[in-house]
């Protein structure tokens, strides 16, 4: 090994050690964008080490290394503009992108690194970078119509497919042959690897384009996971020790949510895999929903019930992200706190947009952490409630899941329709992120608030704060 290696092989080291010291600053949002810095450092040391090792090392001509400079501050002038102005919820697109090109740059590495082998290249290279260019491509499918539906693209929510898991029992068996065949026949591996990387492509669109309702936050963590996976594939495929631990961190982040969130839905991980329960077919026939009439209250009747209240759950979703009204949702709690009212937040695993979108969102108000009570802690403490308070959360309360049929069947949801009153924020008949009714809206114990929630609630603790003077 020459100093240049040893010299990489150390900052490539290091760069591993702040990945890992990073994440763990990432286990509470106080320490959260400290542990984010921390791995940039590491991700900015592993790249400039890449750049010199192959520019010093002679590796690559000077026209591949004007090529590389362009393509590095293109990167990061693409990441840091992308990353400055993307709104709060906006954030699981951009996570989805990042995962396409996470996903895409890993295959093309991977597949580089067997197109370009002179001789045939050992077995270990074939599985690892065969793997990497299988996984690398399905995420980079996969993620890119994840990140148009979640941006609400019409006809990405629409599109579904018929006989939808036999395509994807078809296309997977098609491409794991593939695979195969790359590993068993290394002298036709251009063949091989090029078909393996186009079917993994279409088994990532057959995978996610049914997908939609409560699935939808699962397969965003699984294509998370594949990235990591993809990324440690191929950095195994060409020896490099940073792209081993990013990719296994990621990776392994990415299964614990995977399964996390599965469970927490109630969706078996392998169900969810072989095409999904809430498709765009169970969406799209969504028509008529429930029936009846909504009563419609005002903030000052809200606040009467609040201030006379002596337990009240505040219910966020993702409308709250959507108004960016966290602030005057912990104010109003602050309050009624200082009142000697009982307030608590219920936190749906997937409230929102993001798994821990609606943490990330009330810590960013100062909700103390532990007024955030998880959905198996808060629901027995419905009935107890005198109001449920619901700001812009829909499908998490729809107790249509308890039903068959719907696209939110069988996701456990928050139980606020069991409190004395249930008082719902929102715009208007919108629906949420499923395309389904909410049978909540339609009950006698249920009054809505129409209207902006930032608005809404400014309307409230304005009506409180006259109540208490
Ligand atoms: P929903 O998307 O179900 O509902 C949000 C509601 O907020 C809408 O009905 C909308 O009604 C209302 N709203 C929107 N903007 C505002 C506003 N400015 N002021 C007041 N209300 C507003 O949100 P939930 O959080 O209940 O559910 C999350 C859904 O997202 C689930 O179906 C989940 O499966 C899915 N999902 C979650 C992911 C995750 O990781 N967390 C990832 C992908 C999908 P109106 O238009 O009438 O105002």
């Amino acid at each position: 090994m020459n100093t240049l290696d040893l010299v990489s092989w150390f900052v490539y080291l290091t760069a591993s050690v702040l990945f890992v010291v990073g994440l763990h600053f990432m286990n509470s949002p106080k320490t959260a964008r400290t542990g984010n810095r921390i791995s940039a450092v590491g991700m900015i040391a592993a790249i400039v080490m890449a750049f010199v090792h192959l520019a010093v090392g002679g590796f690559v001509s000077s026209v591949a290394v004007v090529v590389l400079i362009a393509g590095i501050v293109l990167g990061a002038v693409a990441g840091v503009v992308s990353a400055v102005r993307v709104k709060m919820t906006d954030m699981p697109q951009l996570v989805s992108i990042f995962n396409t090109v996470g996903g895409g740059a890993a295959a093309l590495v991977a597949l580089n690194d067997i197109l370009s082998s002179r001789g045939e290249p050992s077995m270990v290279v074939l599985i690892t970078a065969g793997l990497g260019i299988l996984i690398g491509s399905v995420t980079f499918s996969g993620s890119l119509i994840a990140a148009g539906k979640l941006q609400g693209v019409g006809f990405l929510r629409r599109l579904s497919l018929p006989q939808r898991g036999i395509w994807n029992v078809i296309v997977a068996v098609l491409t794991i042959a593939s695979f195969v065949m790359l590993c068993v026949q290394p002298d036709r591996r251009v063949l091989w690897s090029i078909l393996t990387a186009v079917l993994a492509l279409v088994y990532g669109l057959v995978f996610v384009i049914p997908i939609g309702g409560a699935d939808m936050p699962v397969v965003i963590s699984v294509l998370n996971a594949c990235t990591g996976t993809a990324v440690a594939m191929s950095g195994l495929a060409i020896g490099n020790v940073a792209l081993i631990v990013a990719g296994a961190l990621v990776g392994a982040a990415g299964v614990t949510l995977s399964l996390l969130m599965a469970k927490a839905m109630n969706r078996p991980l392998h169900t969810v895999l072989a095409g999904g329960f809430g498709t765009s077919e169970s969406s799209s026939s969504q028509g008529a929903g429930p029936e009846g009439t909504m009563r419609e209250g005002s903030a000052d009747d809200l606040a009467v019930q609040l201030v006379y209240a002596s337990k009240v759950i505040f219910v966020p979703g993702f409308g709250l992200a959507q108004a960016q009204a966290q602030r005057e949702l912990a104010d109003l709690g602050e309050i009624l706190k200082s009142h000697g009212v009982e307030v608590l937040y219920a936190i749906h695993p997937v409230a929102g947009r993001m798994p821990g979108h609606m943490n990330v969102l009330l810590a960013e108000a100062n909700v103390p952490y532990e007024e955030l009570i998880d959905l198996d802690d808060i629901n027995p403490q419905f009935p107890s409630a005198d109001v449920a308070l619901v700001v812009g959360a829909n499908d998490v309360t729809n107790p249509a899941a308890r039903k068959p049929g719907s696209a939110v069947s069988g996701m456990p949801i928050l139980d606020v329709d069991k409190a004395q009153h249930v008082v719902v924020m929102k715009r208007g008949r919108g629906r949420g992120y499923a395309g389904i009714e909410n049978e909540l809206y339609f009950r006698d114990n249920t009054q809505m608030v129409f209207g902006d929630a930032k608005s809404s609630l400014q309307a409230v603790i304005a009506a409180v704060k006259d109540l208490l003077a």
